[in-house]
């Protein structure tokens, strides 16, 4: 069986996201702002996810039920837990994306710490087959934009994964198929582009908080919450 991995590679990029997001975002009236920066406000997010399947493996016709379900489930919690102060809807690209390339490409000779690499690389090559307008698989609906929208995409790969980079995150299909807490990885994720940092010790994996930064980034996502100290640095 392959081992699940939740790990980050998101530390260094702060300073960086920060950098980027204060020149695409328009900050306008609103409580809800990235992690520890009022100043860029975020009105609104919208997860655009992509499962994505190297050209060696077979991809499951019965996942979308599955991932939407997730995604259903985000929804709710993002707005029980910011009082729908900020509002985040999802697009899910509408079939399997196979891959230009065999597994071996994609994964990095280590992915212990989840799998950056897989996720440039995906990002890479997503970008040209569907993000732009002559691309194969580029598709109008999927891409669009509403203005001042927080875009984060999020790539279940049928791999090994778990990682998040600026705007981005990618994580293993196997969360959603093999646990009850894919939703949650998921979410904490799309925390971590919003500058959160986790809560637990990379090394021995000790929690230091129970909320989905923590330990609750391994419990169902309707069980999960997170805790005051967060909130309170994105809303005020
Ligand atoms: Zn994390």
């Amino acid at each position: 069986m392959r081992k699940i991995v939740i790990a980050f590679s998101c530390i260094a990029l702060f300073a960086v996201a920060v950098f980027y997001f204060s020149g695409v975002l328009i900050s306008k009236s609103g409580a809800f702002h990235y992690y520890q920066v009022p100043e860029v406000k975020i009105s609104s997010i919208k997860l655009e996810v992509v499962y994505f399947v190297p050209r060696d493996q077979t991809p499951d016709p019965y996942f979308y039920g599955t991932l939407r379900s997730a995604l259903v489930a985000i929804q709710s919690f993002h707005s029980r837990e910011f009082n729908g102060l900020s509002a985040l809807r999802y697009a899910l690209y509408p079939k399997a994306v196979i891959g230009d390339e065999p597994s071996s490409f994609y994964d990095g000779v280590d992915t212990s710490r989840g799998n950056p690499g897989a996720m440039t690389r995906i990002f890479k090559e997503t970008a040209t087959r569907i993000y732009v307008k002559n691309g194969e698989l580029y598709d109008e609906q999927f891409v669009r934009r509403k203005k001042d929208e927080l875009p984060v995409r999020a790539f279940i790969y049928q791999g090994v994964g778990g990682s998040s980079g600026v705007l981005s995150a990618i994580m293993s299909y196997d969360y959603f198929t093999r646990t009850d807490y894919g939703a949650t990885v998921l979410y904490h994720e799309v925390l971590h582009n919003l500058g959160v940092p986790d809560a637990y010790d990379y090394d021995t994996g000790a929690p230091q908080s129970d909320d989905i930064m923590g330990s609750g980034r391994m419990k169902p996502i309707a069980g999960s919450y997170i805790r005051d100290e967060i909130k309170k640095r994105m809303m005020e």
